[in-house]
This record gives C-alpha cells, sequence and structure tokens, in this order.
C-alpha cells in the first residue's frame, strides 16, 4: 500500500511535468474505482494546473475551478507518459496535457480514488477532520502528550489515527515505536512528554528518510513501467517477526493491534 512517503514521492515526480499546463483532455477509461469517478471532474478539462499539493495521503491539482483529489489507494500509481503511448492493463485514467504529456493512473486493484472539489468557499468532506502533517512544525511532542493524555486505546492504534497526526502507516508505526522504545500495546494515556517528544522525533525521521530514499527514484517516473517500488530503507522490526532484535538480540514478537501486524521487542519496548 503506498504510504505518506510514496505519495510525497509521487508528488515530487508529477509537479515539474504539470504545473502551468492546461489539461486538454480527462480521459476515464475505468470510473469504477473506490468510489465511482464523478462526472464533475470533466470540469477540470481545459484548466491549468497551478499546484500539485499533497494532504494526508491525497495528492491535489488545483486549478482555478477547483482541485481533483487523487488517492492511491492499495496499489495505484502514477507516472507520466508522452501522448499517444498505450494504455496497458489497469491504465484506468489520463490527463492529457498541453505539454504533450500525460499524467497517467495505473490500479490493479481499484482501491483507489478520483475525486472533485469545485470552489465554493469549502474543502472536500475527505479532507474533513484531518490531523496535522507529521513533517510539519504542527506536530510536536507537547501536542501529541496533550492529545495522549487520558487516552485508553493503545498507542499504535493512536499514532495510526488519522484524527491525531495523519501519514503515519503501519510500517512507520512500528519503526518509529520501536525507535521510541515504547511497546505498541501501551495505553496512549501512559506517554511521558519526554516519551511523546522522542516518539514525534523518530516518526518525523523514519519518514524523511523513506522521502529521500524515493526521491533517488524520481528519474524513473516518465518511464512506462517505472512504478515506484516501496521503500522499504533498513526497517529494523517490520516484517521482522521472529529475527533477533538489532539492539538486544531477543526474538522479535508479533500481534496483531487493531487488525494490523504488529512487530516489536518485548525487552527494548516497554
Ligand atoms: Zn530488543
Amino acid at each position: 500500500m503506498p504510504e505518506l512517503p510514496e505519495v510525497e514521492v509521487s508528488r515530487m515526480g508529477i509537479k515539474p511535468h504539470a504545473v502551468g499546463k492546461k489539461i486538454t483532455q480527462l480521459n476515464v477509461r475505468q470510473p469504477k474505482l473506490r468510489w465511482v469517478v464523478p462526472a464533475k471532474l470533466y470540469d477540470i478539462e481545459g484548466q491549468i494546473i497551478r499546484s500539485v499539493k499533497r494532504r494526508a495521503k491525497y495528492l491535489i491539482l488545483k486549478t482555478d475551478v477547483g482541485y481533483a483529489l487523487i488517492h492511491l489507494g492499495m496499489s495505484g500509481s502514477l507516472c507520466i507518459v508522452s501522448e499517444g503511448t498505450m494504455p496497458a492493463k489497469h491504465d484506468h485514467i489520463d490527463l492529457h496535457l498541453s505539454s504533450g504529456q500525460m499524467i497517467r493512473y495505473n490500479d490493479p486493484r481499484r482501491f483507489g480514488a478520483w475525486l472533485w472539489q469545485p470552489n465554493n468557499g469549502s474543502e472536500h468532506p475527505v479532507l474533513d477532520k484531518l490531523g496535522p502533517e507529521p513533517l510539519t512544525a504542527d506536530f510536536t511532542g507537547e501536542y501529541l502528550f496533550e492529545k495522549s493524555c487520558n487516552k485508553r486505546t493503545t498507542i499504535k492504534q493512536f499514532i495510526m489515527n488519522n484524527a491525531v497526526v495523519v501519514g503515519v502507516g503501519n510500517i512507520y508505526a512500528n519503526e518509529s515505536l520501536f525507535m521510541s522504545n515504547i511497546h505498541p500495546k501501551r495505553p496512549a494515556g501512559h506517554l511521558t512528554r519526554e516519551e511523546a517528544a522522542r516518539f514525534v522525533a523518530n516518526i518525523k525521521s523514519v519518514l524523511l528518510a523513506a522521502i529521500e530514499q524515493g526521491g533517488t527514484t524520481l528519474k524513473n517516473f516518465t518511464q512506462v513501467d517505472g512504478k515506484l517500488g516501496y521503500f522499504t530503507q533498513k526497517l529494523q522490526v517490520y516484517g521482522k517477526q521472529g529475527k533477533p532484535c538489532s539492539i538486544c538480540g531477543i526474538k522479535l514478537e508479533s500481534a496483531k493491534i487493531g487488525q494490523r501486524n504488529t512487530v516489536f521487542c518485548s525487552a527494548c519496548q516497554v
């Protein structure tokens, strides 16, 4: 599943090809994604892309009349191809640009989404109730500490809740909890101020490292087969149940927490 770093790198890959270009045509070959592609999305035709932004795991293509929201779901990906490039299987949507290039969307499992929000003074409902971006100055240890007070939910579920902070997916929750010596089943309300500060710093560093690594694959963006891989940096716990802990050497354990596989060291994480 594309996580925040993959979405951010997609944004970085598309932006230089998209900003300032006119959208000459929208071509939807398969409208049945997670939600049916709204007919209103065709309002984007004839518009100039003013910016390519990201909020949580949504890419936002802004125009003067509204914005398209793109979510990659479980298996979606975007690439830049030349006009006339034959679509492959699962290439569901093309945005034709005045430059002679197209933004092409591929999604084998079709859990992704393309949505439209007209400029009417409000934001699209999917952007409602989202917590701060993890890589901004709004996400601090003090914020997390205050937010966690009296919360009985596990710290792992708490940090993966988009209303608390967006974009901390399963991989990054596993890794940052390990780096912070925090047991994933601990009640969120038991976090100390110092732990919250360390946890926030580690979340930022693990996400930044993934974005940095993903940035090295940007040259693949304009290749038809240039699917961005998973930025599986040097993961310490995710997917490593039964392997020795890199710090103390005992076997890493795993448990389902909120239906998500969680790997941790029961000695290092308390
Ligand atoms: Zn350990």
